[in-house]
Formats: structure tokens, sequence, C-alpha cells
């Protein structure tokens, strides 16, 4: 027997046909995002920035166009790395010196590099539940790390944010990042004063502190110096003193302080922000200030070139093709190396050549 298909009931569509699609919400004008930016409107600062995270070239275009007219405007305010390993007590601490900044007046915007995070995991950097007082607070504005992507993508995105939050009108800048990979030397690139938090530990605990972080750090403060705690963060102070005289003098001039604090019963915060008082008015004095906001804009003109050729590059899909199959020529050893990457780059600088 044959299969015979029977008149049945009318299959519906599999796409149902009442249903309206939702329409994106139009894409607002660069100049009306400039217009509320500058009037430190939190909805199209948020939206601005939703467009500098954004992949969508039509994004990307106004993106620029906005941080274009929004430079002039920003630059003024006293932006600070925060860094630490997972449970350092970043956050922790981050909220409360939050909170004491902005007893001092003015406003202050907390971003964050994170390469890895993603922002469905939840527990992204500067994640708002993660700050309890400064989330609710009407003068933080507190925005997760961009999501996964290069580093130098992430980070050329936060670089960007900071120039609207300024914009904005926020003149204290926290960017944070997880002291474990190569980002801090990215936030290091975007900021005036790098904090490094410490804990104290069993003793031993320069060891596993990456130099490079120490010698890049204009403050090491050490938390949890609380309870049990208290004797062996004054350790961990003296040692940290010692440590750091062994170091070439830092450029600024400014000699790195080591202080113990407890993020969590807020003892000492107001010691932390006194040191970073005293580094802004120093450095300010002496000029460096000023000397290395401009370096950072020249590292920053060489960062976004390098990361647009390298999208450019990767993004290509005649490139992206012949990439998946050089790849596994050269696993299986039947291409060298020199010879797979040196066709794909004649590959793409010839269909340059024809734009
Ligand atoms: P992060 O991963 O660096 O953001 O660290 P968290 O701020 O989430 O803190 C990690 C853990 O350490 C949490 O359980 C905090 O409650 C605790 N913690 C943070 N600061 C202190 C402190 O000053 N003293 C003590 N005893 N615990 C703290």
């Amino acid at each position: 027997m044959g299969l015979t298909v029977n008149s049945g009931v009318v299959q519906p569509p599999s796409v149902n046909p009442y249903l309206k699609r939702r329409r994106a919400a139009p894409l607002p004008t660069a100049a009306e995002l400039v217009e509320g930016i500058l009037k430190g409107d939190i909805t199209r600062l948020s939206r601005a920035v939703t467009l500098v995270e954004s992949v969508s070239p039509a994004h990307r275009a106004i993106a620029s166009e906005v941080i274009e007219k929004c430079l002039p405007y920003s630059g003024n305010s006293r932006r600070i790395g925060i860094t630490g390993v997972p449970g350092a007590g970043k956050s922790t601490s981050i909220d409360v010196f939050g909170l004491h900044v902005l007893r001092q007046g003015g406003k202050l915007a907390v971003l964050a590099i994170d390469p890895s995070s993603e922002r469905t995991r939840g527990s992204i950097l500067g994640d708002k539940t993660r700050m309890e007082k400064l989330s609710v607070h009407p003068d933080a504005f507190i925005r997760p790390s961009p999501s996964a992507g290069s580093l130098g993508g992430v980070a050329r995105k936060t670089r960007e944010t900071i120039i609207l939050c300024e914009a904005a009108g926020f003149n204290n800048i926290f960017v944070e990042t997880v002291g474990v990979g190569q980002s801090e030397t990215a936030v290091h690139s975007m900021v005036d004063f790098f904090l490094l938090i410490q804990l104290a530990g069993t003793g031993d605990e320069l060891q596993g502190i990456k130099r490079g972080i120490m010698e890049m750090a204009d403050g090491i403060v050490i938390n949890k110096a609380d309870g049990d705690n208290i004797n062996r963060a004054q350790l961990a102070k003296a040692q940290f003193r010692s440590a750091l005289q062994l170091f070439p003098p830092a450029d600024s001039g400014w000699t790195p302080e080591v202080l113990t604090y407890s993020g969590y019963y807020e003892l000492g915060i107001e010691e932390v922000w006194d040191m970073i008082d005293r580094y802004f008015a120093f450095v300010k004095r002496n000029g460096y200030f000023e000397i290395k906001r401009s370096q950072q804009a020249r590292y920053w003109m060489y960062e976004t070139i390098n990361e647009r050729l390298r999208s450019d590059f990767y993004d290509n899909p005649n490139v992206a093709a012949m990439l998946e199959r050089n790849e596994r020529l050269v696993m299986d050893n039947s291409m060298t190396s020199f010879e797979a990457a040196k066709q794909a780059l004649e590959l793409y600088f010839s269909q340059r050549d024809h734009d």
C-alpha cells in the first residue's frame, strides 16, 4: 500500500499572521543624543552607550558622531581604575568608595572591562546588584562591561563610554576590572589613578601577584582589615611597602602608597580617598596629569586603528572562508603558517584595492 495523503484539517501557518512584528524603537539621531547627553539625560546616555557597544555599522556611525560632538565637553573628571582578583572586595569597596565620593558632590559613573563577560551570564563586573547602595543612588550610573569580544574592542568601547559620561556631567569615573589578565593594561591606559585592591594572605601574598600589575598601581590597598585579619593586613602592608621600594620610580614622580581598610565595615575609607586626593593634587601641580592624558590619547588613536583593521580583516566573509580552509591545511601540515597568512592577507588587500 502506497502512502496516501489524507486531506485533513488545514494546518495553520507556522507563523501567526495576526502577530504584528514588534518594531524596534526608531534610531535616535546623533543630534538628539548629544542634546540629551549634554543635559545629563540618563536615558539618552544609556542609548548612546548601547550604540557605542553595537556591532551594526549604522549604529557605529551614529555613535562616532555622538562621540565626536561630545569630545569638547569631556575630560573634566577623575578617572580611577580599580582592580583586584575576584573576591578581593571590589564591588563592596566600590559601593562605599562611591558613596564617599558622592557625599562630596558631583556624579559618579562606574564602568567595567571584562572581556570574558557575557551579558546573559549575570555575573558580570559592574552588575548593578553587586553595588546595592550605588545602584539606587540618583547620581550614580552603573554600566556593566561591554559583552565579550576582543580585549581591544571591549576596552575601546569603555574608553568611548567615558567620554559620553563626562559630557553628561559625570565628574568621577570608576573603571573596574578583574585582576587576572591583560585587562589591567587596558584600564591603566584610560585612567588617571590606578588602585590595586589586595588581600592579606598567609605571608606569601607577594607571590602570584604579577609584578606588572604592581608596577602600574598608584595605590595599593589591602582590604578586609577587620576582626582577626587586622594583624595579617598590617603585615601585608609592610611587605608591599618594601616590595615597592625595589621598583624604579614612576614617571609621575609619585610614590605609590599602601594602606589597609575594610570595605565591609567601612573602616579607613577616608584615608584611601585622601591618598587619591593627594595624588591628583600632586600630578596636577607637576604637570603629569596632562602629560598622561595626552599620552593616553595617542595610545587610543593607535588602538582604534589596530582594532578597526583587525575587525575589518576578520569580518571580511571571503577572508573568513579562506582562513577556515587554510587553518585546516596548516594543521594538517599541508601548508605553512606563513603561506596561509600571506594568502589571506593578499586576498584581503586585493579586495580593498577594488573598493
Ligand atoms: P569582588 O569579587 O572583588 O567584587 O568581591 P566582593 O565585593 O563581591 O566581595 C567578596 C566577598 O568578600 C564578599 O563575601 C564580601 O562580603 C566580602 N568582603 C568584602 N569586603 C570585605 C571586608 O572589608 N571585610 C570582610 N571581612 N569581608 C569583606
